[in-house]
């Protein structure tokens, strides 16, 4: 940390960061003393050959150009390779933030080097981040893709169904269930498509195609505003192009093989 280091500082659950025509030099680059000396920083990888610090500060150093950016509007601009130390660096930040005390005995933790983990002085449990895993289903029935509305999406947006995993259930029967459970219809043939660690808070995105097998939409309305069929051509507004939920979607409509049997 003696050495000049690009760093991830989050103040008010925001990054300093500045975004440059190219995208290039986003993080602010120096020694630790030019930035106050953040406590307790954490290696979160590499950018652009030099090490990667992130820390939460409380307030802003003096004499930098950067500006203080939600993660949402960085992931943006940021391109894959930063987002995906933005979103490392969040995690473990909101990680350790929220396991400083052992949940089996109460005792402060103390972090492990050479690892991602948090261990008790005390009684040796040993905490790991904790990753919450979300099955994203995108339906087909033909030519149209079952797209619905959460009421905490944007006004107008549509996007496939999604829900976390629950305790002891595989990625398939999660699928199945939450298709089930939130608009009442069956799927078939499940392919995988891809996953996304998505910092909201700690999430990992595993998104699928699935092919329509029987029932009528209804929405669950704890869950649901608002779902339907709509034609490939036809979309409703969809979630930003940087989520795998549009990513997915994007996919169904290039691809003809996942036109629905
Ligand atoms: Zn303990």
């Amino acid at each position: 940390m003696n050495e000049s280091s690009y760093w991830l500082l989050r103040c008010e659950n925001k990054l300093l960061a500045s975004v440059d025509d190219a995208g290039g030099n986003i993080f602010p680059r120096g020694l630790a003393s030019d930035f106050g000396n953040p406590q307790d920083a954490l290696l979160v990888g590499e950018w652009q050959g030099l090490p990667c610090y992130a820390a939460d500060i409380d307030h802003l150093p003096e004499n930098t150009s950067a500006e203080l950016m939600s993660l949402r509007s960085l992931f943006n601009v940021a391109g894959a390779e930063a987002t995906s130390l933005i979103v490392r660096a969040t995690m473990l930040l909101d990680w350790r933030k929220n396991h400083r005390y052992c949940g089996k005995c109460g005792t402060p933790t103390t972090i492990r080097t050479g690892e991602s983990s948090m261990v008790c002085p005390s009684c040796g449990l040993v905490a790991y981040p904790r990753i919450s895993p979300v099955v994203m289903v995108l339906v087909s029935r033909g030519d149209e893709l079952l797209l619905a509305r959460s009421p905490r999406f944007k006004p107008g947006v549509f996007s496939a169904l999604a829900g976390f995993v629950e305790a002891g259930e595989t990625l398939e029967q999660c699928a199945k269930r939450e298709v089930r459970e939130e608009v009442g219809i069956e799927i078939t043939n499940l392919r995988y498509f891809g996953s996304q660690p998505w910092p909201f808070p700690d999430s990992l995105m595993v998104a699928f195609f699935a092919d329509y097998a029987g029932g009528t939409i209804t929405p669950d309305p704890a869950e649901i505003e608002a779902a339907g069929w709509y034609s490939r051509n036809a979309l409703p507004a969809l979630p930003e192009p940087v989520t795998l939920a549009r990513v997915l979607i994007d996919a169904a409509c290039l691809s003809e093989n996942d036109v629905g049997q």
